[in-house]
Order: structure tokens, then sequence, then C-alpha cells
């Protein structure tokens, strides 16, 4: 049995290296330089190609090295194959750093202040403080969930939406597509922090943004695939909503061309709202082939009939 890795971009040769220290007995190997197919039973990934799936007949486990398992649908998982993902306190505490600069950001003027000062222009902005101001996340998962709780410990004005009923103090819950809409009517912050799934690709829509007030600003650090991105441009030129920070994009790096770039409302960061630690990673990993070769339960696995 043998653990392989297949990455389209991560600096393979030291998680090889880290991996094989923690799995000393284990054969370690990385994409396409594999001795054996058949001998792989585990595969740590992200964004793998293809038809990854069938070259790995006794493929047991595909373990995702990031928290979504959206890049590993391309392609059918048979019912013998488990999927995997990262769980990571830090990955969660960083996600809500990033969500707090953008809204503090927002709140407080800043990068129109800043956009004055290169004018020489001084006009100060009225502000609406912490208590007077509502947050409405898209998803109570691992990550969402930790975000809301941090936000009510400021003293934020909460609102969550997920699948399921939740039961979380100071945080008014609302439940499926019945829920949405008073999810995010009168609300000045909504972070979509959703796992991209068929029944969550293309949500931040025309019809979405026409549920929001327009103060509302849109936070996206789920994927670029929620979001409609000519129907944003339309909500922002029609001020259905205030302004919108994106960090995920349906084609990244975002291309030359995108009128994202230049929009005076948009602003973009490089997919870097909270990333993967791979000490964090290799231990689940690491963790996970153990109990595949102990034939335990293994840790947070997905459902794919749900896609997350
Ligand atoms: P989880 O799977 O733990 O949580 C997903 C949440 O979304 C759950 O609360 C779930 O509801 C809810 N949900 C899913 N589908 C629906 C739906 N159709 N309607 C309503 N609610 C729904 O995911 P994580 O919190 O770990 O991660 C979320 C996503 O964040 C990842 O999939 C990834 O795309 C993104 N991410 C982005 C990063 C970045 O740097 N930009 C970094 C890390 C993650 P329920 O609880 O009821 O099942």
């Amino acid at each position: 049995m043998s653990v392989a890795l297949l990455f389209n971009q991560k600096p393979t040769e030291e998680w090889q290296r880290n991996l094989q220290k923690l799995l000393p007995e284990t054969k370690v190997e990385v994409y396409p330089i594999i001795s054996n197919p058949e001998d792989v039973e585990f595969i740590a990934t992200w964004k793998p190609h293809k038809d990854y799936i069938k070259e790995f007949p006794n493929l047991k486990v595909v373990q995702s090295v990031g928290a979504g398992i959206d890049h590993l649908l391309h392609t059918e998982i048979p019912d013998s194959v488990k999927v995997t993902r990262i769980v990571d306190s830090a990955l969660k505490q960083e996600m809500f750093e990033h969500v707090l600069a953008c809204i503090m950001t927002s709140m407080k003027n800043l990068l129109t202040y800043h956009k004055n000062q290169l004018q020489q222009e001084w006009i100060p902005k009225n502000y609406t403080s912490i208590h007077e101001t509502t947050i409405t996340i898209l998803g109570l998962g691992e990550i969402g969930k930790l975000v809301a709780e941090r936000f009510v410990a400021l003293g934020f004005r909460v609102k969550g939406w997920s699948n399921s009923q939740k039961n979380m103090n100071g945080v008014a819950t609302f439940v499926g597509k019945e829920g949405l809409n008073s999810a995010i009517a009168n609300t000045d912050f909504i972070v979509n922090i959703l796992p991209l799934t068929t029944e969550t690709e293309s949500i931040l829509n025309y019809k979405f943004f026409n549920q929001c007030s327009k103060q509302t600003v849109l936070i996206n650090v789920g994927r670029g695939a929620h979001l409609v991105e000519k129907d944003l441009l339309i909500a922002i030129d029609e001020k259905q909503i205030k302004e919108a920070y994106l960090d995920v994009f349906r084609e990244e790096p975002l291309p030359e061309n995108h009128p994202f770039w230049s929009n005076k409302n948009i602003y973009i960061t490089p997919h870097i709202a909270s990333v993967t630690n791979a000490t964090t990673a290799l231990q689940q990993v690491a963790t996970n082939y153990k109990k595949l070769k102990n034939m335990e339960t293994l840790e947070n696995e997905v459902s794919l009939d749900k896609g997350y």
C-alpha cells in the first residue's frame, strides 16, 4: 500500500519529504512518477487532473488538502472510495481575521479615505458602530460557525444561513431556500462561506442582490462559481448593493481584461482569505492514512451525495 500526492501547484517535494517523515514505513510518491499505480490506496490532492481516479484501480481514500472538495468532483468517484478534507482551527481563525479586516475597512471607509488622500481631499464620512451593524454568514459549517461566533463576541448583530437548523447563542439562524431571503434582507454585510455544490453554484445572482438592502456589502470567500459575475457588476452599477470584497473567482488568477480589475466598488484579494497550513494538513493526511490501515473511521469524511 502506498500514498500518492497529486498537486497542480503546491510545493510537492517539500510535502513529500515531510509526509515521508510522518509515515516512514510507507512509500510516498508524487504524481506522475508512481512506481506501481495498483499499490496506491490513498491519495492526498489539490485540483487533480480530470481522470485521476481511473489511474489508481485500488484506490480507497481521496484526501483533499484543503477545506473544500469541489476541486475533486470533475470526475465520478465510486462508492468504494471515501473522500476526506482538512478541518483546522488555524484555517477558521484566519478566515475570521480576513473577514474582520474587510468589514472594518468598509465600516471605517479606509479605502475611500485613501482614494481621497491621493486627490488631497479632506471629506469626513459618517460611521456606523459595531453594535448597529448586521452581518449575515452564508454557511455555518466548520469555518462559518467560528466566524459567526467571533462576530457575536465583538458585539455585531449576526444572522446565519445553513441547510439544517442550528442553535447558536446570539445568532439569528435561517434554513434552506425558504429562509434565504430573510437571512439576506436588512443586513450590512453578507459573507459567503458556503461550499460549492450543485445547490449553491451561482447562488449570488441578480435575484439574490435584488433582495439585499442598498447598503449591503458582499464578501465572497467561498468559491468563485458561487457568484454570477455579470450580475454583480449590474447590481453594483444599479446601486442594488454597495460594494464587494472578493477573494475567489471563476477563473484564477483573474484574467487580464476582467472588468473587476478596474471597478471602483470591487476590492480583490488573490485567494488568500485562509490558506492551508502545510504542517497541520500533513498531520491530518498521515492520521487518516494510519486510520485507513487500521480500518478505523476516517477523520473529516464528506458526503458525496451532499457534495460537502
Ligand atoms: P462545511 O462543509 O463545514 O460547512 C458548509 C456549510 O454550508 C454548512 O453549514 C452547510 O449547512 C452549509 N450549506 C451547504 N450547502 C447549503 C445549501 N444548499 N443551503 C444552505 N446551506 C448550505 O465547510 P467549511 O466551513 O469547512 O468550508 C466552507 C467553504 O469555504 C469551503 O468549501 C471552501 O469553498 C471555502 N474556503 C475558502 C477559503 C479561502 O481562502 N477563500 C479557505 C477555506 C475554505 P449544514 O451545516 O446544515 O450542513
